[in-house]
C-alpha cells in the first residue's frame, strides 16, 4: 500500500516533482519486459508512495527542489570515474573533466588554498570522514582523536574501522564542543599528535565548533602536529555562502585541513554523494603508481560514480553562487518564520541563527505519526531545506493546535553559559 496516511491533508509540493512518471512509455523499448503489468504496478506504487510522503517528511535534511530531468539521458551510460579525479585514466566513460570543476568550485567556496589542493566526489560524507581520517593517521600514525558527543554515529564507526584512539568531548546545551573540556582533554595529552572533527552542522541541533577557537586553542597548547577535519556534511555550503566574519570559523582559512560536505543534503540530488576537499600537501602518495587503469588509486573507493560527479557540476551551475546564496538565505526565512510560528503557539522552538534546523521537545505521537521529524529522546527537530514551504509549516502549525492535550514541555530554549576560551597568548 502507498502511504496515504501522510499524505492526507497535507499541501502539494511545488510542481517539478509532481510531473507523473508514464511507464508506458517508459517501458516501450526495442525489447519488450517480460512483465509490463508488474514492473507498471510497482513502479507506479513506489513513485505514488514516495511523492506522498515527501511533503510531510520534514526531520531530515535533503533538499527537495530537485529538477534534473536534462540529465536524464545520461542513465543510459555507465559513467564510471574510475581512480584520481586529475588523471583521466584509460577508462573513456567517465565525468572527470566536470568532477574536477566542481571539487573546485567548492574548494573555493570553502576557501582552500589554490595551488594546495585536491579532492573528489565521495559516496557521501561518511566515506569523506573515513577517507580524510585515513590521511590524517598516515601522517599522523600516533594520533588521539578528539571529536564532541554530538558527533555523527559515523566517526565514531569510522575511528573504529581505523583503530584510532579518539576522546569524546562534552557540548554545551546547544550542541556546541566545550572548548574548556576540549583544552582540558587536549593538554593531557599534548606529547600525541591531535586530530579534531570538528562538527560543522551536527544532525540534531546543526551547532557548529568554531575552528578559529579549535585553532587558537591548539595554538596555545602548542600542539603542532595536528589536523582539523570539518565534517561539514549540510553545513558546509550554507555557511559558506555567509560572510566569513558573520558565522563560526569552519573552512580552509580558518584552519581546516580537509572538509567534507555531502550532495544530497544542501545542494540536492537524487543519488546520495559528497565532496571531500583537503589541503593537497598533507597527502602521502608519492608512491601510489597507476595500474591497467591509468588512473592513480588515490580515493577510497575505486569505481566511483560519474553521475554523481555531473549532478554535482550540473547543480553548481544550475543555480550558481548568487542562486545558492538565494536559496540558503530563503531557507534560513523559512526556518525564522516555523521558530516564530512554533513560539506563537507556545511551543519553546529556537535555531542557531545560521542554521536550518528549528528544534523543539519531542511532540507527542499525534505528530510524530503524520510527520516525519527527526527524534533523539526528549528532543526533536524538523529542518527548512531548499523546498520546504511556508504552507508546509502552516500546515504542521495546524496539527499542534488541533491537539487535544498540549503536551508540550515548559519553555525553555537551552540556557548558554559561556563557551569560549579566553587565551591570553592570543590577538
Ligand atoms: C548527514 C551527516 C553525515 C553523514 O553524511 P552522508 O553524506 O549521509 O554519509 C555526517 N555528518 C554529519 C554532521 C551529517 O549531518
Amino acid at each position: 500500500m502507498p502511504n496515504n496516511r501522510r499524505s492526507s491533508g497535507h499541501p502539494q509540493l511545488p510542481t517539478a516533482q509532481t510531473q507523473v512518471l508514464d511507464p508506458v512509455a517508459d517501458l516501450a523499448g526495442p525489447e519488450p519486459p517480460t512483465d509490463p503489468e508488474l514492473i507498471r504496478t510497482e513502479l507506479v506504487r513506489l513513485l505514488t508512495g514516495l511523492r506522498a510522503g515527501q511533503a510531510a517528511s520534514i526531520g531530515f535534511p535533503a533538499a527537495t527542489d530537485l529538477n534534473l530531468q536534462v540529465l536524464a539521458p545520461f542513465l543510459d551510460l555507465l559513467l564510471n570515474n574510475l581512480g584520481d579525479p586529475w588523471v583521466d585514466g584509460a577508462y573513456p566513460q567517465h565525468t572527470k573533466r566536470l568532477e574536477r570543476e566542481a571539487v573546485d568550485r567548492i574548494a573555493d567556496l570553502l576557501r582552500a588554498p589554490t595551488c594546495d589542493r585536491w579532492g573528489y566526489v565521495t559516496s557521501g560524507a561518511s566515506e569523506g570522514a573515513e577517507h580524510a581520517l585515513w590521511l590524517a593517521r598516515t601522517r599522523h600514525p600516533d594520533a588521539v582523536v578528539y571529536y564532541s558527543a554530538a558527533r555523527h554515529h559515523s566517526i565514531p564507526h569510522v575511528l573504529d574501522r581505523l583503530r584510532m584512539p579518539a576522546v569524546e568531548i562534552r557540548t554545551d546545551p546547544t550542541g556546541v564542543i566545550d572548548y574548556r573540556d576540549l583544552a582540558t582533554q587536549i593538554g593531557r595529552r599534548r606529547h600525541q599528535p591531535t586530530v579534531i572533527v570538528a562538527n560543522i552542522g551536527t544532525a540534531m541541533t546543526e551547532a557548529v565548533d568554531d575552528i578559529r577557537q579549535i585553532t587558537s586553542l591548539l595554538d596555545n597548547l602548542a600542539v603542532t602536529r595536528r589536523w582539523i577535519h570539518a565534517d561539514a556534511a549540510l553545513s558546509g555550503i550554507p555557511l559558506a555562502l555567509l560572510d566569513p566574519d558573520s558565522r563560526p570559523g569552519f573552512d580552509f582559512a580558518d584552519g581546516a585541513d580537509s572538509i567534507i560536505v555531502s550532495g544530497h543534503k544542501f545542494l540536492g540530488s537524487p543519488i546520495p554523494y559528497g565532496v571531500l576537499v583537503v589541503r593537497d600537501q598533507l597527502r602521502p602518495y608519492g608512491h601510489r603508481a597507476s595500474t591497467y587503469t591509468g588512473s592513480p588509486d588515490t580515493t577510497l573507493s575505486n569505481s566511483r560514480s560519474g553521475l554523481a560527479a555531473l549532478i554535482c557540476w550540473y547543480t553548481l551551475h544550475r543555480h550558481g553562487t548568487a542562486g545558492l546564496r538565494e536559496r540558503a538565505d530563503q531557507a534560513r526565512e523559512t526556518t525564522e518564520y516555523a521558530c516564530q510560528r512554533l513560539q506563537a503557539i507556545g511551543i519553546p522552538a529556537w535555531r542557531h541563527p545560521w542554521a536550518f534546523t528549528v528544534n523543539l521537545p519531542t511532540p507527542p505521537a499525534e505528530i510524530l505519526d503524520k510527520w516525519t521529524l527527526a527524534t533523539d529522546g526528549p528532543a526533536s527537530h524538523l529542518i527548512c531545506m531548499p523546498g520546504v514551504t511556508r504552507q508546509q509549516i502552516d500546515a504542521l502549525v495546524r496539527d499542534f493546535e488541533a491537539l487535544s492535550v498540549t503536551v508540550i514541555g515548559p519553555a525553555r530554549p537551552p540556557k548558554q553559559r559561556r563557551n569560549r576560551l579566553s587565551l591570553p597568548i592570543l590577538g
